[in-house]
């Protein structure tokens, strides 16, 4: 069949590219199919840090509590917007299910699984590739004004190192040292990451679409995808621009996934959980690394030429106005420890959806009753991070090789 490509991939987004090109290297032809401008979504205005750090899944011990006291706190990181929706609240009573140590750590061990493989990946294709997208290595700080949650966290060290996460903890005197940026006499305490890196996400999704583009791989973007349906023998796309058929499909289109996964009967528990940055040009002061305000949950990072705060989590639907009490509490809280907060210039201000899984686990695999569709979905806060892993795990699963990491923990049919 003349007009059939060899694979389709619904989203251009990191999760997609990453899948395009790991498809790409693996031999097959990919043609992405993106809506707007690729990175366009939630790859976009992202905090660009790569954590292995962040393998413990937001379902965890403790989480509910520390939950309802941010929903009575106006401007917390966490917000749920009161309003009847059933899928919401639905999504929010499986997660509070899952906030028990036998569950935290299944999905941890998911999670790092797939974290550690995307790391070691992430360098691989940065330095094959040549990308120019502010790699850096040197790892992340989580800060801590709050000196008995430092002290709880830095206990927990041993339990990392069991998913190969090493820490470096550093005192308050150590910290101020190390870190100029920081504000006098705020610091209790700091754990470092060694392993955690970053890059300016933007800069990152533009490199990996130029290479899929330089291998071959067709992007079609302002192409917005409408239905899909597959048979025995192929994927049928019909979009914007007229219809596309794959010999495969990879359906990888971040929170916007459960609006076209409906008519395919599959079911896929994805919230969409907002988040908000700000980009400035750099302060003059700035962190010499990423940084995690941990008492404020704002993720600080620097570039040569950029700095951006971000974070917040936001249960409010597909929402799309920008909430000023969300953007102000970015900066209020980063005044709380750094002598310059912000920088000069005020570039951007930008949220993203999540696709928010309730486990916190993405979603990667065969689609459960279609023979040739695949989904690449549900990557939470972490899609930046788990990228490359996911790419490869999609290729491997669709060449019918043996993946690099068990496919198990990722599979759909769990919410099925
Ligand atoms: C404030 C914030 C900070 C974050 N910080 C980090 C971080 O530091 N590290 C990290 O790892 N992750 C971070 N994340 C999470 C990360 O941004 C996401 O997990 C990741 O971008 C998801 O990628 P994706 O490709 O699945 O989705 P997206 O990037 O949203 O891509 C989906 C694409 O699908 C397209 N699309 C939608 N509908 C259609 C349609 N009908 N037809 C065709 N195309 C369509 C969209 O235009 C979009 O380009 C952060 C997120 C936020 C909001």
């Amino acid at each position: 069949m003349s007009d059939q490509d060899d694979v389709l991939i619904i989203g251009g987004g990191v999760i997609g590219l990453c899948c395009a090109l790991a498809l790409l290297e693996a031999g097959r032809g990919v043609r992405v199919l993106e809506a707007g401008k690729t990175g366009c979504g939630s790859s976009h205005g992202n905090c660009g840090t790569i954590t292995p750090s962040h393998a413990p899944p937001l379902a965890a011990p403790g989480m509910i509590a520390q939950a309802v006291r941010w929903m009575l706190t106006p401007d917390a990181p966490l917000y749920v917007k009161p309003r009847i929706d059933p899928a919401l609240w639905a999504w929010l009573l499986r997660f509070a299910g899952r906030c028990n140590a036998r569950d935290c750590r299944e999905g941890t061990l998911a999670k790092s699984a797939l974290l550690s493989d995307s790391r070691g990946r992430l360098a691989a294709w940065v330095r094959d590739y040549a990308f120019e997208c502010a790699f850096d290595e040197s790892g992340v700080d989580y800060v801590y004004r709050d000196g008995r949650r430092f002290e709880q966290d830095a206990s927990r060290r041993d339990a990392l190192r069991e998913f190969g996460i090493a820490t470096v903890i550093f005192d308050a005197a150590a910290y101020a040292r190390e870190e100029p940026a920081m504000r006098d006499g705020v610091v209790a305490g700091t754990i470092r990451y060694p392993g955690d890196a970053s890059v300016r996400p933007n800069d990152y999704v533009a490199e990996l679409a130029r290479v899929v583009r330089e291998r071959g791989g067709v992007i079609e973007e302002g192409c917005r995808v409408e239905a899909i349906s597959s048979d025995a023998n192929e994927v049928v796309v019909s979009t914007s621009l007229g219809v596309r058929r794959g010999r495969d499909a990879v359906l990888a289109l971040g929170a916007w996934s459960p609006t076209l996964a409906r008519s395919l009967r599959l079911k896929l528990p994805i919230q969409p959980g907002k988040g908000y940055s700000i980009t400035y040009s750099r302060p003059q002061l700035a962190p010499r690394r990423p940084l995690v305000l941990k008492d404020v949950s704002v993720c600080v990072t620097t570039w040569a030429d950029g700095y951006r705060l971000g974070s917040t989590m936001e249960f409010s639907g597909y929402d799309s106005t920008l909430n000023r009490a969300r953007l102000d509490a970015l900066e209020r809280g980063a005044r709380a420890y750094l002598r310059e907060p912000v920088g000069p210039e005020r570039r951007e201000e930008w949220f993203g959806w999540r696709p928010m899984t309730y486990d916190d686990v993405p979603i990667i695999g065969r689609a459960p009753g279609h023979q040739h569709l695949w989904l690449a979905t549900g990557h939470g806060m972490l899609g930046v991070s788990m990228g490359t892993g996911t790419g490869q795990l999609i290729a491997d699963l669709i060449t019918g090789r043996a993946p690099a990491i068990d496919p198990a923990p990722y599979r759909a049919e769990r919410f099925q």
